[in-house]
């Protein structure tokens, strides 16, 4: 059991970790109120979404059991077969001009996924969502949170590069959108973030521009919806980051909420 002062020592020293963090993120200022400690909310996310309640111990034997017994590679699976059965979609144009068709990446038992609009150059190149400069603050925004890139899942609303990164045509959203569904579906996360204007308008089904719908909880099928700037939009706009990490705040204590239920 350390002494007091040692934890203490300890507790002040992850404090200035973290601000020095935030200030990096564009934030300069943080209130802490007694029943959010920093410190406390971050071990609680971390160690309930690395492990689910049920989660069986891990024997030799696991491997054996059926899959309806195994939640995480029952879900891995199901993704697995969605993402052959999308390899070979060519139901938009798209699909001739992609380099790789880009599914998703992540934890399948995420209690946290962020969608984002359409894979990129870079991501059209390696296959994988938000690699590139925006994939690297989305990063930032995803540690800021006490979270790891792996706790959680990322997918797009479209898993094909538009041409010369242009936005997304309401056909190819309309086509593409199923394979988003089905990936909710199979992950169902207790807490969504649609990241940008294409995201939160597809999503939550409405054409209000996303400096309206920021902010603020939705509700797609029973899943609490946060709205919030494209990692894009801030690399132009720096100035608003404040703004994406307040709506952070709001996912961080909603999660540990439902982790406590
Ligand atoms: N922007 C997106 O919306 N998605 C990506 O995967 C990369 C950049």
């Amino acid at each position: 059991m350390p002494d007091l002062k040692t934890e203490l020592a300890g507790i002040i020293k992850d404090l200035k970790a973290r601000l020095a963090f935030e200030e990096t993120f564009g934030v300069e200022v943080i209130s802490i109120n007694a029943q959010n400690n920093l410190v406390k909310s971050s071990t609680t996310i971390t160690q309930k979404n690395d492990m689910p309640k049920t989660s069986a111990p891990q024997t030799e034997s696991n491997d054996k059991k059926p899959l309806t017994t195994r939640p995480k590679e029952g879900k891995a699976k199901l993704l697995e077969e969605l993402k052959n059965e999308t390899l070979v979609c060519h139901k938009c144009p798209l699909g001739e001009t992609r380099t790789n068709l880009v599914f998703g990446a992540g934890n399948p038992m995420a209690s946290l996924m962020f969608v984002g609009e359409a894979p990129g150059r870079d991501e059209d190149l390696q296959g994988e969502p938000f690699v590139g400069r925006a994939g690297q603050l989305l990063t930032k925004i995803i540690e800021a949170i006490d979270m790891k890139r792996s706790d959680v899942y990322i997918a797009n609303i479209l898993k094909c590069r538009p041409p010369g990164n242009r936005n997304p045509l309401t056909d190819e959203i309309a086509l593409c959108i199923p394979v988003l569904t089905k990936q909710i579906d199979i992950i169902k996360p207790k807490v969504l973030c649609a990241m940008g204007t294409f995201a939160a308008q597809t999503l939550l089904n409405t054409k209000e521009p996303i400096g309206f719908l920021r902010g603020k909880f939705h509700d797609y099928k029973g899943i609490p919806t946060m709205a919030t700037f494209h990692p894009a939009y801030l690399l132009r706009n720096p100035g608003e980051k404040a703004k994406v990490w307040e709506d952070m705040k709001k996912i961080r204590d909603l999660l540990k909420e439902l982790n406590n239920k």
